[in-house]
């Protein structure tokens, strides 16, 4: 059923890997998760997953690790593929964000997740097309269910202003009237931004360490200093986010023994050139030097060995995949998967199920909990007497309800 699926998506998913689960044993799954109304989740039995992923109706296994690509495009977004992001839930009931490009906030919001888990991001560079969402992403789970600070995870640059504090003081100094506004009638932490900067020379250094979850970065290779890629470890399985790169020493050293090996997957230089318009020298400079070419890609894969390739940042059109795809085949025939905008990937130690997720997109908030509810809001605001004076007479809005 899910290879039928799969199938039918044609071009845009030109190859997939689909391992079968026979998954036995405990399903905790995301414990005390928020679950909108009128949802149940299940536990999936014999490896028997929907040829679809809908949000909130399947328990995680207490061993299983769900990965889903909330953006796989580029800066130019569009409606099928937003910019770079990727949502990891672990069956300990943790959750993570790598990068959160423009447009990744819709895609999550879509899963109707519940935002009060929601709580750290980890950044592989300052580029929009991976932090471009992280005010919307701020405001939107204050605004639905997240009472506790944020948390910004990102790497230094070679000066102090280039690096992630920086962009923190920049977006909260941006931002202070639109905080200003929702201040008090949101909870008070809410508000808040915890930035965690670490040096982006160090090279397989620890930058998270929480209930047997290990988060490791190491420097990349794009554009100016200060891109990382990270590997999370947790119960035996390994997530590898490359963020932005070319293809480099560090990442064929500590992604070694990946499950999910992911790593940018660019256009070659000629499907480049014919989609931005641009002459083939800039096309090659940019898919060759600054970014991974397919082949490039491949031959990457094809050293590392993971269980499961992963590549995206590109233009999703039937012609892109087409000739991604024609490079990558020339030097990888592993297991492989072009990720596409809500592609779900579930992974214990023994099996990989590749699907697409299906969403409503008129989809309502979650439903936030009763910690939200109470969690203290203390700032008083009003605007100023020559504002309050410009309110229309003629209009009396209905009286308050009673507490
Ligand atoms: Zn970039
Ligand atoms: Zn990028």
């Amino acid at each position: 059923m899910i290879k039928v699926i799969l199938k039918k998506l044609g071009a845009l998913v030109p190859a997939c890997f689909i391992g079968v689960l026979a998954v036995q044993g405990t399903w905790a799954a995301t414990p005390g998760d928020n679950m909108p109304l009128g949802r149940k989740a299940v536990a999936i039995v014999d490896g028997q997953y929907p040829a679809s992923y809908f949000p909130n109706t399947e328990l995680l296994g207490a061993d299983e690790m769900r990965i889903t690509a909330l953006g796989t495009g580029m800066p130019n977004q569009t409606k099928r593929a937003v910019s770079i992001s990727y949502f990891v839930e672990l069956g300990n009931g943790d959750k993570f964000l790598f990068d959160i490009g423009s447009g990744a906030m819709g895609n999550l919001f879509s899963l109707r997740p519940d935002f009060s888990k929601i709580d750290k991001v980890f950044a592989s560079h300052l580029h929009v097309d991976h932090v471009g969402d992280f005010m919307g992403l701020h405001i939107g789970s204050w605004l639905s269910g997240r009472y506790t600070p944020i948390h910004f995870y990102g790497p230094s640059g070679s000066t102090p202003e280039l690096g992630s504090k920086t962009f923190i003081k920049g977006m909260k100094m941006a931002y202070q009237w639109d905080i200003a506004t929702r201040s008090g009638a949101l909870p008070d932490a809410g508000g808040e931004i915890v930035v965690h900067e670490f040096d982006y020379t160090e090279k397989n250094q620890v930058v998270y360490q929480e209930n047997d979850v290990t988060i490791r970065a190491w420097p990349a290779i794009h554009s100016l200093d200060g891109s990382v890629s990270y590997s999370l470890e947790w119960n035996g399985l390994k997530y590898v986010f490359g963020g932005d790169t070319y293809p480099n020493k560090w990442y064929m050293k500590y992604a070694q023994g990946a499950d999910i090996a992911s790593h940018e997957l660019f256009l070659p230089p000629k499907a480049l050139a014919a989609y931005f318009g641009w002459d083939l020298g800039q096309a090659t400079y940019v898919s060759t030097r600054i970014h991974t070419e397919p082949q490039a890609f491949g031959k990457v894969m094809a050293t590392l060995k993971p269980r499961m390739a992963v590549g995206y940042h590109s233009v999703q059109s039937p012609e892109n995949n087409a000739a991604i795809m024609d490079e990558v085949l020339k030097v990888y025939d592993g297991p492989l998967t072009v990720a596409r905008d809500l592609m779900v990937i579930n992974v214990t130690k023994d099996d990989i199920v590749v699907r697409m997720a299906t969403v409503d997109e008129y989809v309502l908030p979650p439903n936030v909990t009763d910690a939200y509810k109470k969690a203290p809001r203390t700032n008083k605001k009003s605007p100023s007497k020559l504002i309050v004076a410009g309110k229309w007479k003629e209009y009396t809005p209905p009286p308050m309800p009673e507490k």
